[in-house]
């Protein structure tokens, strides 16, 4: 049975439904419309611009300019599709539906009909069920039809129904323990419960990190110590010159899914690993070769990646990261914002107008005001922090840029730039609105010119 779930608007509840749903429309009105100024770019740009002449060839650029346009066209179709599943989820009341679904699956399990935890563990399953299924077909047809057409995809039907089978699971045996001891926080937490969650959640997200590079990385993809040579030795040399606490350094098998290339390091405190996707490497060819006779062939063809000085200079962005306190910085405006967004949850929780805006007029589960208040409530304050953020990471990557050039790499971080944009068929012209709202990274024109300019200053 399906039926409208709008609440009158004269009620609280028909405001905040009309207010969450309107905003939702606004933001899509608007990210379209950044994508229709970048799209009247591609179509308009058919020649390369005349500084770019030393930067990519005509080739590159229509191949690129191609690429973009799909991805673009693909984003249009996907993202109409999204904002539509999305309202249906809010006119037809789908939250307090599939709530009502999980009571039933989690007594037909055997819990207690009243068992808030259950029933809350069945629905976050039961959620990413259903938004796998519905994103399939679209990741499907992007996998296997726009990056394999671009030359990209390299993933083969099994690996990807493998993958995807593995993200689910390893998802829901993590999140199920999780979930359950959220809402048991909340449950017994008395006033103060959100400082409680807020620990919780910091101590979960340490412990991921901790376990994410030796138990859960490798389940999905291989990782490889770098072998010993010149490359090992100039990364250690480097590590070493900077201080870095290098222990672990890995090369991991990017190009089994794609053949997008990159680099960068983790770790916490004194423990720290650099992993390098062997698509960055030019020479680079897997250790234990399963690899057919003719496929060795075709990779000889096509050089692609950056020479060892060229890897170096990237590191030395990336370290750049670390010596400036980059990820420190960000760990730390997360966990400021999560304090804030868990403190105003604290006292919305019982709020039932909150509730009933989603069709949930019988109960209140935790959960539900949970995402609610970080979802819907805060959406406009998401957005603006959004925007901060990918300020702040620009700002980032120049002063990561400014680190390499210091060490001496400025030629080679350029050529490393050029190459990657090149293999990653980077389109280089950006409208500036478009480019403003949505690039965390500067787009390759505008880091080369800093590059530049700087090295003329030195
Ligand atoms: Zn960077």
């Amino acid at each position: 049975m399906i039926s409208f779930a709008i609440p009158e608007f004269a009620t609280w509840e028909g405001k905040i439904f009309v207010g969450v749903l309107g905003f939702s429309w606004a933001t899509y009105m608007w990210e379209e419309y950044l994508a229709y100024r970048q799209r009247r770019v591609y179509r308009e740009k058919k020649e390369p611009p005349v500084e770019l002449k030393d930067i990519m060839e005509k080739d590159s650029y229509d191949k690129a300019r191609a690429y973009s346009i799909d991805k673009s066209n693909f984003g249009l179709i996907s993202g109409a599709f999204d904002q539509v599943v999305g309202t249906g989820v809010m006119v037809f009341g789908g939250y307090s539906a599939l709530w009502a679904i999980s009571g039933k699956v989690a007594e037909w399990l055997g819990f207690p009909a009243s068992g808030e935890i259950p029933q809350t563990v069945v629905f976050v399953g039961l959620r990413s069920l259903l938004s796998t299924l519905i994103n399939l077909p679209w990741s499907v047809y992007f996998t296997f039809w726009v990056e394999q057409k671009h030359g990209f995809n390299k993933q083969t039907p099994g690996f990807f129904i493998k993958d995807t089978l593995k993200k689910f699971i390893v998802t829901q045996v993590i999140s199920a323990p999780v979930v359950s001891s959220l809402v048991y926080i909340i449950k017994v937490g008395g006033d103060y419960f959100f400082i409680y969650l807020w620990g919780f959640t910091t101590a979960v997200m340490l412990f991921l990190m901790t376990i994410y590079p030796s138990c859960i990385a490798p389940l999905f993809d291989k990782y490889t110590p770098l072998p010993e040579g010149d490359l090992r030795t100039k990364i250690e040399a480097l590590a070493k010159q900077i201080d870095f606490p290098l222990t672990k350094l890995y090369v991991v098998e990017g190009s089994k899914r794609s053949a997008h290339s990159n680099a960068y390091f983790y770790g916490f405190f004194k423990n720290k690993r650099i992993v390098l996707y062997d698509t960055l490497l030019e020479d680079y060819t897997p250790l234990n070769e399963d690899n057919s006779e003719s496929e060795k062939e075709e990779v000889k063809e096509k050089k692609t990646g950056c020479s060892t000085e060229e890897v170096l200079a990237v590191l030395g962005h990336e370290l750049g990261h670390w010596k400036l306190n980059h990820v420190l910085k960000g760990i730390i405006i997360f966990q400021v914002n999560l304090f804030l967004v868990f403190s105003v949850f604290g006292s919305l929780y019982k709020y039932s107008p909150l509730y009933r805006a989603f069709s949930f007029t019988q109960s209140q589960p935790a959960f539900i005001g949970l995402i609610i208040v970080m979802q819907y409530v805060f959406a406009p304050y998401n957005e603006i922090l959004q925007f901060l953020l990918t300020m702040f990471s620009r700002h980032n990557e120049f002063q990561a840029d400014k680190f390499a050039r210091e060490l001496g790499f400025s030629e080679k971080l350029k050529m490393a730039l050029i190459k990657l944009n090149e293999d990653n068929l980077g389109f280089p012209v950006y409208d500036p609105l478009y480019s403003a709202w949505h690039h965390s990274h500067p787009p390759i024109l505008e880091r080369i010119r800093a590059l530049e300019a700087k090295a003329k200053e030195d």
